[in-house]
Formats: C-alpha cells, sequence, structure tokens
C-alpha cells in the first residue's frame, strides 16, 4: 500500500515532501498529500516525519 498521511497529526512542514525520491509528495492547504501512482513504499517519509503523521 502506497504511504498515508494522518491528517490530524500533519502539521503540513513539507520535510516529507522534501524527502521523497519520487517526488510523490504535495503539501496543499498545510497537509501532505501522497499520489500513490508515484509512491513506491520506500519509508522515507515515514522516517523524516517529525510527526509520525506518515505510515506506509
Ligand atoms: S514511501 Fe517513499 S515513495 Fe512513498 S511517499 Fe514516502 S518517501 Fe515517497
Ligand atoms: S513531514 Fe509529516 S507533518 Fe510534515 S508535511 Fe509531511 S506528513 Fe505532514
Amino acid at each position: 500500500m502506497a504511504a498515508m498521511v494522518i491528517k490530524t497529526l500533519c502539521i503540513g512542514c513539507g520535510v516529507c515532501s522534501q524527502m521523497c525520491p519520487k517526488q510523490a509528495i504535495t503539501v496543499r492547504v498545510k497537509t501532505a498529500h501522497v499520489d500513490e501512482t508515484l509512491c513506491d513504499e520506500c519509508e522515507e517519509c515515514v522516517f523524516a516525519c517529525p510527526n509520525g503523521a506518515i505510515t506506509v
């Protein structure tokens, strides 16, 4: 399954977007969104998020 953002925990900091090697994450209206067609489940974003707001 592609990475999933827990919206109640995401603060829209954009760190995950910067770390994603597939450019699969965009931040819109202070929440990260994952393009499931681009995500390869590498989990970089999971480790990068300071709020534990992404799971794979
Ligand atoms: S799991 Fe990897 S490819 Fe998928 S959104 Fe996170 S950093 Fe990007
Ligand atoms: S790193 Fe975490 S808190 Fe920051 S935008 Fe991504 S999911 Fe949201």
